[in-house]
Formats: C-alpha cells, sequence, structure tokens
C-alpha cells in the first residue's frame, strides 16, 4: 500500500499555515557586515546575534556522515522537539490516532497524551519481537503515525529489518524510525533508505553515542518535503547557538565517537557476562545498544538496595513485558565493577526467591 498523498495526513490548518518569517529568513547573502535587521543589542558579540534558524552550517557538515542530503536533516532541542512535532503536524486532536510498539520509549506516549491523540500500543513477544502484521492490524483509517524504536528502549534489541520493512511498506501513514541506539547496532539503519520511503521519519540523537546528552540537540532525517513541514511548525530558532557550536565541535571529534563505542560494545559483554552470573539474576535480554535489559530476583529490594548504595538503575519492573526487569546503563569499567561488587554482596531479604 503507497502512501497517502502529503496533503491527506497533514492536518489542515498546518497545511495552510503561514510560518513566522524571522528577519534572519528574510535576508539571505553573505555581502552584508551591518545588521540592524533584528532589534539585536550591537554589544556583546558573539551571543547578541540570533542563530541561524536553519541550522545549515551545521546540517552541511552533518548530511556526509549521516549518508543523507542536507535537506532531508531537521535539528531539534533533543528527539523530544521531533517527536512532538510529528504529532502537531499530522495528528488532529481527539480524532487521529498513532500506533506503536510496547513497550518501548516513554515520550510518545507522553506527546499524544499532550496533544490529546489516541495512542495503541501493540505488543511485542516476550522476546520483545516485532510481528508486522500484528502493528498494522492496529491501524486504521485515522491512523497518521506509527512508532518503532530500533535497538529499542527498554528491551536492548534490534528489532527484525523485514518486518519493520513490511511496515514501513504497508503503512500509508508515516512511520517514525527511532534510531536513537544506532551508533550500538550492527543493523543497518534506515536512516541512509530515506530515498526508497517517503512515509519515512527516522529520529538520531546527540545524546548517546556523541556523549552530548547536555546540549540537546536530536535530529529527524525524511524527505524534503516532509522536513519542510518540521521547518514550517518549529521555534523559529530552536536550536541556540552554543548548541550549535558544540555540535559542530563534536563532529570533528568523531573517531572520539568511534572509540567510545567499540570501548562500550566491548565492555557492555563483559558486564553482560558477569551479570548472568549474579545469584540475584534471572536473565539478562540480549542487547544491541550500550544498555541490557535483565530480569532479576524480587526487582523492587534490589533497586532500593543500589540507590541506598548510591548506585542507580532504571527500575522498569512495571513497564509491560518487563515484570521484575532493571534497565543497566553501562558506564566505565569502575562504575560498572561497583554496580557488580554492590549486587554479589546483595542478600535478599526474607532468605531465597
Ligand atoms: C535517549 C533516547 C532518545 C534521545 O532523546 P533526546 O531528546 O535526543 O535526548 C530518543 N529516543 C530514545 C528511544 C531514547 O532512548
Amino acid at each position: 500500500m503507497s502512501m497517502k498523498p502529503l496533503q491527506q495526513l497533514v492536518r489542515p490548518n498546518i497545511w495552510a499555515l503561514k510560518p513566522y518569517s524571522s528577519a534572519r529568513d528574510e535576508y539571505h547573502g553573505v555581502e552584508a557586515s551591518v545588521f540592524l535587521d533584528a532589534n539585536e543589542n550591537p554589544y556583546n558579540a558573539p551571543y547578541n546575534r540570533y542563530p541561524d534558524p536553519l541550522q545549515e552550517d551545521l546540517k552541511k557538515a552533518l548530511a556526509p556522515l549521516k549518508g543523507v542530503r542536507p535537506g532531508q536533516i531537521f535539528l531539534g532541542n533533543g528527539s523530544d522537539e521531533a517527536i512532538d512535532l510529528v504529532f502537531r503536524i499530522f495528528c488532529e486532536p481527539k480524532e487521529d490516532n498513532v500506533v506503536a510498539i510496547a513497550p518501548t520509549y516513554g515520550m510518545y506516549k507522553v506527546c499524544a497524551d499532550i496533544n490529546n491523540v489516541a495512542y495503541r500500543p501493540v505488543s511485542l513477544d516476550e522476546d520483545f519481537r516485532l510481528d508486522a502484521g500484528k502493528l498494522l492490524a492496529a491501524a486504521d483509517g485515522r491512523t497518521k503515525l506509527i512508532f518503532m524504536c530500533s535497538p529499542n528502549n527498554p528491551s536492548g534489541n534490534d528489532l527484525d529489518r523485514g518486518e519493520m520493512e513490511k511496515v514501513i511498506e504497508n503503512f500509508p501513514g508515516v512511520v517514525v524510525v527511532d534510531e536513537a541506539y544506532a551508533d550500538f547496532s550492527a543493523q543497518k539503519p534506515f536512516r541512509t533508505e530515506l530515498d526508497r520511503y517517503p512515509n519515512l521519519v527516522v529520529l538520531n540523537t546527540f545524546s548517546k553515542a556523541w556523549g552530548s546528552a547536555g546540549i540537546r540537540l536530536g535530529m529527524a532525517f525524511a524527505q524534503e518535503d516532509l522536513i519542510g513541514l518540521f521547518n514550517k511548525v518549529k521555534y523559529p530558532y530552536n536550536v541556540n547557538q552554543l548548541t550549535q557550536q558544540q555540535a559542530a565541535e563534536m563532529l570533528s571529534k568523531r573517531f572520539d565517537v568511534e572509540k567510545w563505542v567499540k570501548v562500550l560494545l566491548r565492555e557492555r559483554d563483559q558486564v553482560m557476562a558477569a551479570f548472568a552470573e549474579l545469584d540475584v539474576c534471572g536473565k539478562v535480554f540480549p542487547s544491541d545498544a550500550n544498555f541490557f535489559l535483565a530480569r532479576v530476583k524480587g526487582a523492587d529490594a534490589v533497586y532500593a538496595y543500589l540507590v541506598r548504595n548510591g548506585i542507580i538503575v532504571r527500575n522498569r519492573s512495571r513497564v509491560e513485558l518487563c515484570g521484575d526487569c532493571l534497565r543497566v546503563t553501562i558506564g566505565t569499567p569502575q562504575e560498572n565493577n561497583c554496580l557488580l561488587g554492590a549486587l554479589r554482596a546483595y542478600k535478599a531479604e526474607g532468605g531465597s526467591r
């Protein structure tokens, strides 16, 4: 089934929207040296100037690295901005709905709730595998978006690429594939296949492999007409100057990023193996990311014990299919040893469970 015409998918008010035009949007050129157009203060350079609203230098530097064209990139205040924007672009409150895998990243549901859009979670199987048919069956004529996350959070595994392709190829709306952890995975990303899939939006972030969660920079990749809609709806200066500068600086350090990823993956495999040997461990789920999910004996008690020892992991035990599960991020070798050491010393209260 091919994609519906974009005009049928986009909310009518957004389709008709005439976006705010900032001073820096109207002026385009390089010769000017006297800027008296934006009511800025001429003092306190360089922070006195508004940043580039479309972050063109940064996109030019990012495009070859990501295997996309600059016009296929949206940059936002974390991936969370891109997630919120897809709702605001496509979903008419109280009328449209979205479908998503479950369990998955919590922000899709939060943004659905904020935008008053019905959210339809579809369970993965107990090994967190995707069934394309089941996901597609949950969609109806008012389903605008389908969310998939691979490697998935909190389960850590890649979704099957063939199943994901079936979803993208057979859904007439927009498919959002969150590849926040793709740098850690050996699976081919969807990001480089935008030209094959006009209905695909891929999310990436600076927050994980790129070690820059503090600067809040997320990316969405899609064909140019979709990116045009993001640009129309976003705040005019959504990515500040300091973030743009620091991101450019990170791009020149991309070999450090590759090194970090290698180190973290090696460390992850060691920590997972050691974790599996713990008395407290029930099961370690396979991971294609910089974290892993583990089922333990009494997750709440183990979590509380770790907190008392100053070690914070994520208690996911109340999340669908994640009963008694903790999610563990890979840290430095010292941090990881700290966790393993504490768990070796753990004795469940009330004896064996
Ligand atoms: C961490 C994470 C993100 C990143 O969000 P930012 O807003 O870019 O920090 C996106 N998606 C998933 C699934 C994540 O786990």
